[in-house]
């Protein structure tokens, strides 16, 4: 899966919302999230992010990150 970490925060910019094929991104409190168990893995997102803010969880330190998003996800 992808997640949104935090340089999303405060970023006004959509493009990852409008490229994802499945819809899987859900607005938490000051930032986007992706809903880890929608995410298609497709990789389509993360190079249209303008802030950098989308990484695979294959990266380094990533759980808490994976949390942060399925909780915010989960709410909608
Ligand atoms: Fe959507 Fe693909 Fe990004 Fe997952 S990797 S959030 S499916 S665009």
């Amino acid at each position: 899966t992808y997640i949104v970490a935090d340089n999303c925060i405060a970023c006004k910019y959509t493009d990852c919302v409008e490229v994802c094929p499945v819809d899987c991104f859900y607005e938490g409190e000051n930032m986007l999230v992706i809903h880890p168990d929608e995410c298609i893995d497709c990789g389509v997102c993360e190079p249209e992010c303008p802030a950098e803010a989308i990484f695979p969880d294959t990266e380094p330190d990533m759980d808490k990150w994976v949390e942060f998003n399925r909780k915010y996800a989960e709410l909608w």
